[in-house]
């Protein structure tokens, strides 16, 4: 599917809307929080293009989408009656108006987990709330988007933050070892290491893993790919 960078906002925090191309209950399939219900929340729109992207559907200029403005959100969000709340896309961060839709998900009550591709620069969004949290991907060389990552934000992340390594083979688990032991300190966040689905070995990580004697790493397997048929969306 063609890969476009689509990111759009309108007009200013007093009267955004989002594009939003799902609102749906699952269980979190990847994440500290995997295997809890969640209301997943998918925004258009990516500003990369990685090899392996499993979303570029939701991302292209003609994905279908529904204009909802923070109120409707919330509003839509709270019919699940679930607390979890993900925030996804696409690349959320980037939206003009994120700060106000997160700030009114946490007054609401809930825990919000934001996944983000680690281009985008989390100060901004870091203070919002105790109730959120950043699933930070740093993308790796088998991505082919290592050049984009903007490593200030490791000074961001903190104890319910998590940083995810999605690797696609030795030279990529190598890489992720070594970044996270140059620009984050022990204990500092969670660390996932995500196989890049049907390519590395899982045994591979896990020697890896041993080797290294790398007990801060948590390796993790995308439930929603195993439960459902890889493709399926809504999941
Ligand atoms: S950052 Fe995520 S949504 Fe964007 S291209 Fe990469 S995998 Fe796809």
């Amino acid at each position: 599917m063609k890969h476009r960078i689509t990111v759009h906002h309108t007009g200013n925090e007093q009267d955004m809307k989002y594009e939003v191309v799902e609102i749906f209950q699952s269980i979190n399939g990847e994440g500290m929080k995997a295997g809890e219900l969640a209301v997943f929340l998918r925004l258009k729109g990516c500003n990369l293009a990685c090899r392996y992207c499993d979303t570029a559907w939701a991302n292209v200029e003609d994905a279908e989408f529904r204009e909802m403005d923070e109120e409707e959100i919330v509003h839509e969000v709270k019919r699940y009656k679930v607390k979890n709340v993900t925030v996804t896309g696409g690349e959320p961060l980037l939206r003009k108006g994120m700060r106000l839709l997160l700030t009114k998900l946490t007054e609401a009550g809930f825990f919000v987990e934001i996944e983000t591709n680690g281009s985008v620069a989390l100060q901004e969004f870091a203070g919002i709330s105790p109730n959120l949290s950043f699933t930070m991907d740093y993308k790796l060389g088998g991505s082919g988007m290592e050049d984009k990552m903007d490593i200030r934000n490791f000074s961001f992340l903190t104890k319910k933050d998590t940083v995810k390594f999605v690797v696609s083979d030795n030279r990529d688990m190598e890489r992720a070892y070594d970044v996270s032991k140059r620009f984050l300190s022990d204990g500092q966040c969670n660390l996932l290491i995500s196989p890049v689905f049907g390519e590395i070995k899982l045994e591979e990580i896990v020697e890896f893993m041993k080797e290294h004697h790398w007990t801060q790493a948590r390796m993790q397997l995308q439930m929603h790919k195993i439960i459902w048929d890889p493709e399926k969306q809504g999941v």
